[in-house]
């Protein structure tokens, strides 16, 4: 080995550090250029592609280029189009150099005209550019925006010569903003110069083989990084993004004059129940091979998208018809119908397609793709494996509930909703005994909704499973603070009994509360025990076992509601408030009611009164028999705030006392009302 000592030595090192740091400041200069030249080739790539679709979708280019002044349609549709993704400016220069016109004056009169030319601000190459466009090529200038907050950091002024036949009629110059993709070479090169210089430093010449090695790489990292971003990995097909664009160039084809196309959304019937069978790899499997049916049964010309979970969209273009449509997605149904195989599992296929045609059924691209996906809503509430098409007179209603479902959708998860409490009192009418909760939706610009109007959509759309949950969790957590004579009753929906996990939340909603089973009473309609009764009755008993009461509610407005009573061992029974309104009406109601007691009673069942308005009904109740009163006049629903109880010591819980002249004076105010 050499002493560093030896001045022989010494040189050596002296000539190989300077070898190195001349190499790498080659491989800096290469790398320098190899950038600049990705980024002239990309700018040109950017600008002939808008050429071509501003060729394709703006009518009268020509005609403006000759005579340098547009057209209204020209100037609208040039309007519209003057930023598309990085580009962010253009200008127009007639053939004889002069400028026509620049994106950023359209809506000025004279459109910026001002004595431009052609190649103005290249000054020391003014000639060449003029000379190399207006001979029929393109002209790229690489830019630096820094200190200008006007522009991007970035970019590239692109100049691309536009044709009619063979002659070139004017120019476009086009700004692209290449920004992103500087920074994003720039990554790149920081992470291997330092690799690089390593292998200099170690091997010599091997590091630049593997410079050359690393460029390479670095350019398919970016096609694929390119690739990403305008596809959905899983599927192979187009990503919402990328859909989105094409949509927006077909309308703009579209509008001046270019075929005319349509879009269909497709969702697969039984998704969730493909992701519970087969799991998650086995769904994406599903996905896959949705994707390789649907690209066979599209056209050339024809776009595939996956837009998410297991929602497809076509882009379908030539489109002259509804019948065109119509065939595609009649075979879109065929060709998802067929079961799929995964793993050496079936699983049944099937899927829904909606479709909406550009200009029929919508102007922009928005409305559009939001009309297809009404239409196909509409195609699943008629049944699975359909097809629909938008159609305005139907969706109006379709439309308020899907925005309804929506709110209420935010709603539950930003808990917006809240529960009031309606006392319940004792045979009485003075000793509180608990509150009954009930759901109150405060909607920020339609105000308050009715239980009876959104429930029903909660229930059919599945959302009364969190909701329900939710409900039960929050009753428990506000009961427990109560005095602990006074219970909390929950309604449950019929749609909470067909998932298997009620008996799970209750148990939690009491555990993580910590209220006593005892305390909680829930109210169940006896229309649940029409259907499936084998099955809602185990799930009550073993809620019963658990300590809870279960009463029916609303009873009397079913159809064979002693045949129920039967069934189960309730706790209570609820009179509908249709019986205590019919009262002092009806003789007979007071017979009826007298009957229900008496035989709740032999049967061991408390009875409650609901809906009690006047100081008469109360007092009719009372002469019945009846154990538990429930209504206006002994109490509204209100605000946990607003309880009885919470102003007052735990007890006496009685009802501040009404003198005998104001019951009458109230009973005479809610009689007349
Ligand atoms: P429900 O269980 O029969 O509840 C009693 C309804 O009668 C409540 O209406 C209450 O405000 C009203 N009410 C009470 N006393 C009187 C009275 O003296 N006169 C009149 N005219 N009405 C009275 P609300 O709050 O609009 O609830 C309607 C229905 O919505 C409830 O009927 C119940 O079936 C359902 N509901 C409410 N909250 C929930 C919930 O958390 N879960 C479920 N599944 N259903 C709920
Ligand atoms: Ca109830
Ligand atoms: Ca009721």
């Amino acid at each position: 080995m050499h002493s560093l000592k030896s001045p022989s030595a010494r040189r050596w090192l002296l000539i190989w550090i300077g070898s190195v740091v001349l190499a790498i400041a080659a491989i800096g200069g290469t790398a320098r250029l190899m950038a600049q030249q990705h980024l002239t080739h990309e700018a040109e790539d950017r600008a002939l592609q808008y050429a071509h679709l501003v060729q394709a979708a703006v009518p009268g280019m020509e005609e403006l280029f000759r005579t340098g002044v547009p057209a209204e349609q020209t100037l609208q549709q040039l309007h519209r189009m003057r930023q598309v993704n990085e580009i962010f400016r253009i200008k127009l220069f007639a053939a004889d150099g002069r400028q026509l016109l620049t994106s950023d004056d359209l809506n000025k009169p004279g459109f910026g005209l001002g004595g431009a030319r052609l190649g103005d601000h290249h000054a020391e190459r003014n000639n060449d550019v003029a000379e190399v466009v207006l001979g029929g090529r393109s002209f790229i200038d690489l830019k630096s925006g820094v200190g200008r907050p006007d522009r991007p950091a970035v970019y590239s002024e692109a100049y691309v010569p536009f044709f009619a036949g063979d002659a070139v009629v004017g120019v476009i110059e086009v700004y692209v903003d290449q920004t992103a993709t500087r920074d994003s070479i720039h990554r790149g090169l920081a992470g291997f110069a330092a690799v690089v210089s390593a292998a200099i430093a170690g091997l010599g010449g091997v590091g630049l083989v593997q410079l050359l090695q690393r460029l390479a790489a670095q350019r398919k990292a970016e096609e694929r990084v390119r690739y990403l971003a305008q596809h959905d990995p899983l599927s192979g097909a187009l990503n919402r993004s990328k859909f989105n664009e094409l949509l927006q160039q077909a309308a703009w084809c579209h509008e001046s004059g270019g075929p005319g196309f349509a879009v269909l959304y497709i969702d697969l019937d039984r998704f969730k129940d493909v992701n519970d069978s087969l799991g998650h790899a086995g769904g994406d499997e599903v996905l896959r091979q949705v994707a390789s049916r649907l690209r066979a049964v599209i056209r050339h010309g024809d776009e595939l998208a996956r837009l998410g979970g297991d929602e497809f969209a076509i882009l379908q273009g030539g489109v002259s018809s509804m019948d065109d449509v119509r065939r595609l997605a009649q075979r879109v149904v065929d060709a998802l119908a067929g079961a799929f195989v995964v793993a050496g599992q079936t699983v049944a296929g099937g899927a829904s397609v909606g479709a909406a045609i550009h200009g029929t059924d919508a102007h922009t691209v928005e409305e559009l793709m939001q009309r297809a996906d009404l239409a196909l809503y509409r195609a699943k509430a008629n049944g699975r494996g359909g097809f629909s098409f938008y159609d305005a007179t139907l969706d109006e209603q379709l439309q308020e509930r899907r925005e309804q479902l929506r709110d209420l959708r935010e709603a539950v998860a930003d808990e917006a909703l809240t529960l009031h409490y309606q006392p319940l009192y004792d045979k009485d009418g003075q000793s509180l005994v608990g509150y009954e909760a009930l759901l109150r939706w405060t909607h920020p610009v339609r105000g308050n909704i009715p239980p009876s109007a959104f429930l029903p959509l909660a229930e059919e759309s599945g959302l009364i499973e969190t909701l329900g949950a939710w409900v039960l969790d929050r009753a428990c957590r506000e009961a427990v603070g109560w005095p602990s004579n006074l219970s909390v009753s929950v309604n449950l929906s019929a749609a909470q009994f067909r998932s298997n996990t009620l008996v799970g939340l209750v148990t939690r909603a009491l555990a993580e509360s910590g209220l006593a089973p005892t305390r909680l009473e829930l109210e169940i309609t006896e229309s649940l025990l029409m259907t499936d009764t084998e099955q809602v009755i185990r799930t009550l008993e073993a809620l019963s076992g658990l300590g809870v009461r279960i009463a029916m509610d609303d009873f009397g407005t079913g159809y064979s509601s002693l045949a129920y009573l039967w069934r189960f061992p309730f706790d209570k029974l609820k009179i509908d408030r249709a019986f205590t309104l019919g009262l002092e009406e009806d003789p007979k109601v007071n017979l009826i009611v007298r009957s229900i007691v008496s035989l709740a009673h032999a049967m061991r069942i408390r009875v409650n009164a609901e809906g009690v308005e006047t100081v008469a009904q109360m007092q009719m109740l009372q002469r019945h028999g009846c154990d538990e009163l429930q209504g206006f006049l002994l109490g509204r629903p209100v605000p946990p705030s607003s309880l009885l109880h919470a102003n007052a010591s735990n007890r006496p819980l009685e009802r501040p006392q009404p003198s005998a002249s104001s019951l009458m004076a109230l009973s005479e105010m809610t009689t007349r009302a």
